[in-house]
């Protein structure tokens, strides 16, 4: 009998709460943390009939450096598949360097946002990595493992010295086994589960829109077909979950796939509340109904501004009229509305952003993120802040999180802009009125308990903030 080989999935300790998951790192700034997507998405490609599997994820577990290089060392893996957060760079690279010490003979693969460029200069930097995961959605690392790198797609790795990449291409809908959720054992928890425990299901990958600040939008889309969807949706209820993050960047894109997954949920009354991401312009009143009747509770939409211009400038493709009207639509369906707004794009003024602010409350969005723009790697919007000389062309450590600010705008200072994100969640947060509709809503103590923990997340920042300013 063949010995199993020992694959270890890991999410790296951190000081601060990160969230390194889909090429986005960024502090956690609320009672916000699901399963890392990336290494769940690969779990579904090593088949624990062959491998012996384990997952430490340090954030949601609590881990100190100490702890996770004792626990992985321990399990002795042949292949860590690990994440790596240009918010959490420093740290994790020093997190990786010792972890290379206690295992010299594991093999390290890592997936994150910090190493989608530069390939050659990341290898000669990071002499302990052996892979890297340019697609988390693929069965790449496995063929690889398995010295089958030349059929993998969505992998890059030295070979006699050189950088070889399988650059991964927009396929077919994907029939992928079921991702193995349990093997996730931390504290995961989103502010707007109104169940516990709750599971994260990606149904398609990456995004088919242009929008130049994303760096979803140079990756190539990929669904999965409904079968496979419908699959893991019946090991998820089997299992015991009692709440589904839909963690697609935009749900319904794939129209076909998602009706046929929604009228599978409605026609066995599945009975389990979720929430997603979606676009303004691409669910209209047949859809948001059929989503309501399978249990959506909250959707959350990519508003960012208040203007046309900005909106056409960065191709989102979508107007402000589009967004109310959608937003009104929602609100009719009882389906709650979180509008995630970008502040601090080239030439943003105060007035634009507060501006945004009004907007928000005019379209009535029961949560509001306001996100401070980031250059990420392979943008053009990272060209453009390079090129106005608003970022060296050498910054690596982003945070869209807002709690480091990479770039000011031009009219706003890196300083002025996070004074004006903390005044934006003020002005957005502590009205009365909204104040008295969140606590009228409240359903249940999961709900309750949600709410005040968020609550808590939401003033500490805050003080911390008044105290810095
Ligand atoms: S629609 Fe959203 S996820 Fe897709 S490219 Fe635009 S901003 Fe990114």
């Amino acid at each position: 009998m063949v010995d199993k080989k020992n694959i270890l999935f890991l999410n790296p300790p951190g000081k601060k709460i990160y969230i390194r998951d889909y090429y986005c790192s960024k502090v956690s700034k609320a009672y916000y943390l699901p399963q890392p997507v990336d290494l769940l998405m690969q779990t579904a490609h090593f088949n624990s009939d062959h491998y012996n599997l384990k997952v430490i994820d340090a954030i949601a577990e609590k881990k100190s450096v100490a702890q996770t290089v004792q626990e992985a060392s321990a399990f002795n893996p042949d292949l860590i598949i690990g994440l790596i957060g240009s918010a959490s760079l420093e740290e994790d690279v020093a997190f990786y360097v010792a972890l290379k010490q206690a295992i010299p003979t594991a093999k390290i693969a890592c997936s994150g946002d910090a190493l989608l460029e530069e390939f050659d200069a990341k290898f000669k930097t990071y002499n302990w990595l052996d892979l890297i995961i340019t697609n988390f959605y693929s069965n790449g690392p496995s063929l690889w493992f398995t010295d089958q790198a030349d059929e993998a797609q969505g992998i890059v790795y030295l070979e006699n010295e050189q950088v070889i990449e399988k650059i991964a291409k927009r396929a077919k809908p994907m029939d992928m086994a079921v991702p193995q959720q349990k093997l996730f054992t931390g504290n995961y928890r989103m502010p707007f589960a109104n169940a516990e425990p709750i599971a994260t299901v990606l149904t398609n990958y990456a995004c088919p829109y242009p929008c130049t600040f994303c760096i979803m939008s140079t990756l190539p889309y990929t669904p999965r077909t409904a079968e496979s969807i419908i699959e893991e949706l019946k090991y998820l209820k089997a299992e015991g979950y009692r709440f589904i993050y839909f963690s697609d960047q935009t749900f319904y894109q794939s129209k076909a796939i998602t009706k046929r997954v929604l009228e599978w949920m409605v026609e066995v009354e599945y009975g389990i509340n979720w929430m997603c991401f979606s676009r303004v312009d691409v669910v209209d009143e047949y859809q948001l109904t059929l989503m309501k009747k399978a249990g959506c509770k909250l959707i959350m939409f990519g508003v960012e501004w208040a203007e046309n211009e900005r909106l056409e400038h960065y191709k989102k493709h979508y107007t402000v009229d589009q967004i109310r009207a959608t937003f009104k639509l929602a609100k009719e369906l009882k389906i709650q509305r979180l509008g995630t707004f970008l502040i601090g794009v080239p030439g943003q003024t105060a007035a634009s952003i507060l501006n945004t602010v009004k907007f928000a409350i005019e379209i009535d969005a029961d949560y509001a993120s306001f996100n401070v723009a980031v250059p990420r790697s392979n943008t053009s919007f990272r060209e453009e802040a390079i090129e106005s000389g608003l970022i060296d062309a050498s910054v690596q450590v982003m945070d869209q999180s807002g709690e480091r600010v990479t770039m000011g705008t031009g009219e706003l200072t890196r300083d002025e802009l996070q004074t004006i994100k903390n005044k934006a969640y003020r002005s957005f947060y502590f009205r009365p009125s909204y104040l008295f509709k969140r606590l009228a809503n409240i359903s249940n103590w999961t709900e309750f308990k949600a709410h005040v923990i968020e609550g808590t997340y939401v003033l500490k920042g805050i003080v911390k903030k008044n105290k810095e300013d």
